[in-house]
């Protein structure tokens, strides 16, 4: 019987496996519970590095909001300026850029069927009929996960992320990260430019602080460098939201498998979730066909992810656990010394967002031909 699939969320990562699937042939449907796949995304940033963003193979231009050269990082009373001397990153309006994923699905040949929200009960019905494949998109809280008894998420971050007109923005090719285990306990405050005038304000909190996001978001604004920044500015929006720090301990079960924040596959130093989703998608996509077209296991997804990405991801939490246990002091003379040994030029010059990995071949090529 001709294989099914089924993915559950028409996030930006269910809509890239979908896209994909259908472009080899593959009966795909998305369904998501939302209205239009643009709904809701704006809880979520939009900062994509240049390079990462080249491999999602998405026309992304019409949803360009900004360009980014650098991060300026704060804690305590010490500051590092890291900036390229080119464009790093680009600020995309995360509804355009959904919908221009679904689009493209949709020419592929992907069903999308909104408004459908899948409960556990359909869930483990299609699942007792092998010819279905069924796909956990369904992001940082996933039905699917929970249907079939997938390991849980380690650690979530709660965040809150505000967007104000009229600001003084100091260097609108700049976002701006604040680390203070006080106010952010085990992530940072932000600010991302749009403009030179409109900025978005953001804060992550561990679970694990017992604290809400608006709490740590209100303690965030009113620390005097951001009073000044937000001075006669006007608030326009807010939303609440989560990031899933960890990949789950397992992502394929016989025909169910788990890609995106539904597995984990979050960078735990920034909460970036679309490029490592996606390239976990593709990977997801190279086991579906193998196993619709020769038969193979799904269990070959597993495998190939964690052999390409899991190292990187890995690394991100290593380097998340390190700045999660310093003071702000602490960690401000980590900046003093960063500084002193020449880090700030070196991340301008090499820093990828990304991989780490790639970061530290770089430090220790640096001057043999990289
Ligand atoms: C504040 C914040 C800032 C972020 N900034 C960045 C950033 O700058 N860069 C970056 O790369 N990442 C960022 N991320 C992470 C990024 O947004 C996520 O990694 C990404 O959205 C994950 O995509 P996804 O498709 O896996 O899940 P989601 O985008 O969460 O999509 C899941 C979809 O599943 C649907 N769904 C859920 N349950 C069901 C159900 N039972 N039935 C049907 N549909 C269902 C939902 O409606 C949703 O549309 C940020 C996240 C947050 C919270």
């Amino acid at each position: 019987m001709p294989k099914e699939v089924h993915i559950v969320g028409a996030g930006v990562i269910g809509l890239l496996l979908g896209k994909e699937l259908a472009s080899s042939g593959i009966k795909t449907t998305v369904y998501d519970a939302k209205k239009a796949v643009s709904d809701n995304t704006a809880k979520a940033s939009g900062i994509f590095s240049k390079e990462g963003l080249a491999t999602l193979g998405v026309d992304y231009d019409d949803a360009v909001v900004n360009t980014l050269d650098g991060a300026i990082l704060h804690a305590g009373n010490e500051k590092m300026r890291i900036r390229s001397p080119s464009l790093k990153a680009y600020v995309l309006d995360r509804g355009d850029f959904a919908s221009l994923c679904a689009k493209e699905a949709k020419s592929a040949g992907a069903d999308i069927v909104l408004s459908n929200r899948f409960e556990k009960k359909a869930m483990l019905e299609l699942q007792k009929d092998d010819s279905n494949i069924i796909v956990g998109a369904d992001g940082a809280v996933s039905t699917v996960a929970s249907a079939f008894g997938f390991p849980e998420i380690r650690e979530y971050i709660l965040t809150y992320k505000s967007e104000y007109e009229n600001a003084r923005v100091e260097d609108e090719h700049l976002v701006e990260l604040f680390f203070s285990n006080k106010i952010a306990h085990r992530f940072f405050g932000w600010t991302v430019p749009y403009s030179k005038t409109k900025l978005e304000v953001g804060v992550g909190v561990s679970m694990r602080a017992k604290k809400n996001s608006t709490y740590a978001f209100n303690q965030l604004v009113n620390m005097d460098y951001l009073k000044g920044i937000l001075a006669n500015s006007k608030k326009t929006a807010g939303y609440a939201s989560l990031i899933p720090l960890g990949a789950r301990a397992q992502t394929v079960k016989k025909n169910v498998l788990l890609v995106g924040d539904a597995a984990g596959q979050v960078k735990a130093t920034t909460g970036g979730g679309i490029i490592f989703g996606a390239a976990c998608a593709k990977t997801a996509a190279r086991s579906i066909i193998d196993a619709v077209e020769k038969g193979r296991p799904l269990a070959t997804y597993e495998k190939e992810w964690r052999r390409r990405y899991e190292l990187d991801l890995k690394m991100h939490d290593f380097l998340h656990k390190m700045y999660s246990g310093f003071s702000e002091k602490g960690l401000g003379r980590l900046m003093k010394v960063a500084r002193a040994f020449g880090m700030e030029r070196f991340l301008g010059l090499y820093g990828d967002m990304d991989r780490p990995s790639v970061v530290i071949k770089r430090f220790f090529l640096r001057g043999h031909g990289e």
